[in-house]
């Protein structure tokens, strides 16, 4: 089942890349929302999905997953799995997917639900995504889906050269920018920072140090 009017209502707004478009149309949003906001899965804005996070707008879904022009292939890094929505779109869109939320009671809900959805390559985490995942590293392209004030540096260092980069940054409780900071392929070049639109996203809250930090 599909969201064919979401799909014209995205088209109408500017979203042209097809892929992306497709990709919302094959997938059913409402299984990413709770029963009870499932009539309401359709509409193009962002819904509550417990412990004060939110489902974001699919505009923004697919806005921001066209800024990252993702190639066949390529491994991407997501912070805030959230729904596990974004996270598919993602999923079919790329090689493999790295995502990190803090939540685990969001973070467990998710991992269920794209496993029976059959999605074999995507990576959970629970944990504070402002560190990435080094392991892992490096990324083609890095997603984040909660606001931090500023780029988490972590994030930066685990872009590969050429990588893309596209997040919310600003004030915790106020308006952010969404960026794309594009790292250069060469050494000793400055990154290509783009602010792309004005957003509200929930906050990215980072984890306290370690107590002996202190
Ligand atoms: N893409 C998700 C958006 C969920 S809202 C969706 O469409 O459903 C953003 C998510 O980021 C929330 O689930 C929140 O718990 C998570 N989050 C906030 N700070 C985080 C951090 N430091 N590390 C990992 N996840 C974080």
């Amino acid at each position: 089942m599909g969201d064919m009017e979401l799909v014209e209502a995205l088209r109408r707004q500017g979203i042209s890349d097809k892929r992306v478009l497709e990709v919302i149309h094959e997938l059913d949003r409402a299984t990413f929302v709770p029963e009870s906001m499932r009539s309401a899965a359709g509409q193009d804005s962002p819904l509550p999905i417990g412990y004060g996070q939110t489902i974001s707008q699919p505009f923004i879904v697919a806005f921001m997953t066209q800024a990252l022009n993702l190639q066949p292939g390529e491994r991407v890094l997501e912070i805030g799995t959230g729904s596990g929505y974004q996270t598919a779109v993602l999923a079919r869109l790329c090689g493999e997917v790295y995502t990190v939320e803090s939540v685990a009671e969001l973070a467990l809900p998710a991992r269920e639900r794209l496993g029976q959805l059959g999605f074999n390559n995507i990576h959970f985490r629970v944990g504070d995504g402002t560190a990435g995942w080094p392991e892992d590293a490096p990324f083609d392209a890095i997603m984040g889906t909660a606001a931090p004030e500023r780029l988490p540096p972590a994030l930066y260092q685990q872009l590969r050269p050429g990588g893309r980069l596209v997040l919310p940054v600003g004030p915790l409780h106020g308006s952010q920018e969404l960026i794309r900071v594009t790292r250069p392929s060469a050494g000793g070049e400055r990154p290509r920072v783009e602010k792309l639109l004005g957003v509200r996203f929930v906050p990215m809250i980072s984890a306290p140090p370690p107590a002996f930090l202190h």
